[in-house]
């Protein structure tokens, strides 16, 4: 990105003052980093409330794509989202419209002087933003059964894996452990695990290492300190990142980054607080953080190091909002302004007891995604889901193969994953959704064709097929679960 550190001119950047106390929070922000020397050219954007209110369901002005297509870097403060139905999240929107697939959240305590339950933390969590069972690709596939697709993509993947040790790399970070449940999800976690341990190999300089989601989240909540960067796909992302916010005891303070290939989006990660807005009491230091990371992304990172180090300055004095406020701890209680010009007055200084900053490098983002050699692919076999609500597992395969074309033969069915048919068990409970296997006789490829000839004949018979897979390999490897409950 040509940034204004390389030209020397100011950076144009979108920015949008949002709802509630966003206004506020905004102007203490902007008038910081501005005094801390940031070159930036501020354009204004209206998102939130009142564009909602206009009827525009996303919450944004179309008009308002044109700068952040032209700027790609949006600082946003909070906005409100109405009640009720038919509005759109523009969090979602905005990150979805500009492909921002990495998702970055510092969580940091400030111990002795913001409450924490773990003093010594200071982890980044890098979560995908784009995939995983966020694709909202979801059916209600018979009377009793729901499905969402879970997808998990190598670009998608390698995207993000990279994203993460490039920033540890940036960041002088000494490791990147990977949350996945590749135990139970032996292809789509069991990609980005593999795809990790593949982009790992290409950082020896910094520690990697993986754990199964549900003991790694319990040993983040339990010992922080064990983590640096963790990367995950998007739903843990999302879970964890709250939680790790939250007993960093910085929720208040925590800033966020979406980055994508085109754009960059940096909010706080908290709300409008519509019950404080216009009393000059909110905390700005989240959206200060974020504007922090900004600014390394925009090439400044001086600028970056400076006002950071003042903030951390700033929360040491004791200098604090109402909500960090705490007796015998905090010396001064002050409002948003005051806490900025309190920032702005420690410009040039360092923190004494916390660590301060040293943001040396601009973000070089991530080399663009280059497809390997294609696998070779050959479709050994079909899963058909079928509808019945009338059927034993019995009663289902023998009406199946009467169905079954020559050439192909039911394999086997499952009903929730667990194979009922044959050898089945009578205490398995059945809901209404059947998987049934049909491979080649001779256990070779099969063709489209025999599918299309096995799912008429299914038709026919009266059976409700509701979706099909094909079953295949890639050099060789089967690209389909193999069995029950694994
Ligand atoms: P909130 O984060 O706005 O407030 C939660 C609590 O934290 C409140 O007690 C609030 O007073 C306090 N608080 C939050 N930020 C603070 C700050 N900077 N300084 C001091 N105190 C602060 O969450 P909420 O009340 O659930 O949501 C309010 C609105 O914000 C809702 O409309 C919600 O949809 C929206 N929201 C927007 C975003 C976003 O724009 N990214 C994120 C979360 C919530």
């Amino acid at each position: 990105m040509a940034t204004g550190a390389e030209t020397g001119q100011a950076t144009p950047i979108t920015v949008a003052y949002g709802d509630g106390i966003g206004p506020e929070i905004m102007e203490a922000t902007l008038r910081i980093i501005e005094a801390a020397g940031a070159r930036i050219a501020p354009e204004r954007i209206e998102i939130g409330e009142a564009v909602y209110e206009r009827g525009l369901s996303a919450g944004i002005e179309p008009s308002a794509w044109e700068s952040l297509r032209r700027t790609r870097v949006f600082l946003k403060a909070p906005i409100t989202t109405p009640q009720g139905g038919g509005f759109k999240s523009l969090n979602v929107t905005v990150r979805k419209t500009l492909g921002l697939y990495a998702n970055v959240r510092p969580c940091v305590a400030y111990h002795p002087f913001v409450d924490t339950k773990h003093p010594g933390m200071d982890v980044v969590i890098v979560r995908e933003n784009e995939e995983d069972l966020y694709a909202g690709i979801e059916h209600r596939q018979t009377d009793q059964v729901m499905q969402c697709l879970k997808l998990i993509t190598r670009p998608g993947t390698e995207k993000i894996v990279r994203y993460a040790f490039e920033y540890a790399r940036l960041h002088g970070r000494r490791k990147v452990t990977c949350f996945t449940k590749d135990n139970i999800m032996k292809l789509t976690d069991g990609l980005f695990h593999k795809v990790f341990d593949e982009v790992a190999a290409e950082y020896p300089d910094i520690e990697n290492e993986h754990w199964i989601v549900d003991i790694g989240a319990a040993k983040l909540a339990d010992t922080p300190d064990a983590f640096d960067v963790i990367v995950m796909p998007n739903l843990y992302g999302d879970v964890l990142s709250d939680v790790a916010a939250q007993i960093a005891g910085s929720v208040g303070l925590a800033g966020s980054a979406n980055i994508g290939e085109h754009a960059a989006m940096f909010e706080a990660i908290h709300g409008s607080a519509p019950r404080r807005a216009g009393q000059d009491l909110a905390n700005p230091s989240g959206l200060f953080l974020a504007a922090v990371m900004m600014l390394v992304h925009i090439g400044q990172p001086d600028v970056a190091t400076r006002a950071h180090n003042a903030w951390l300055r700033t929360i040491e004095d004791g200098i604090h909002t109402y909500d960090i406020f705490e007796e015998g701890v905090s010396r001064e209680k002050v409002g948003t302004k005051a806490f900025a010009d309190a920032v702005i007055a420690r410009l040039g200084q360092e923190p004494q007891q916390l660590t301060p900053v040293a943001y040396t490098a601009t973000e070089g983002g991530v080399p663009a995604w280059q497809p390997g050699p294609r696998s070779v692919k050959a479709m050994v076999g079909v899963d058909v889901f079928v509808d019945s609500i009338d059927h034993s597992p019995s009663s289902l395969a023998e009406a199946l193969q009467a169905a079954t074309p020559e050439g192909l033969a039911l394999q086997m069915i499952t009903n929730r994953g667990v194979k009922v048919w044959p050898d089945g068990l009578p205490e398995t409970f059945c809901t209404d959704h059947w998987r049934c296997r049909f491979q080649a006789a001779d256990g070779g490829p099969i063709t489209h064709q025999q599918i299309v000839d096995l799912l008429q004949r299914v038709g026919a018979a009266g059976i409700d097929f509701i979706k099909t897979e094909s079953l295949c390999t890639f050099d060789g490897e089967p690209g389909f679960s193999l069995g029950q409950g694994q």
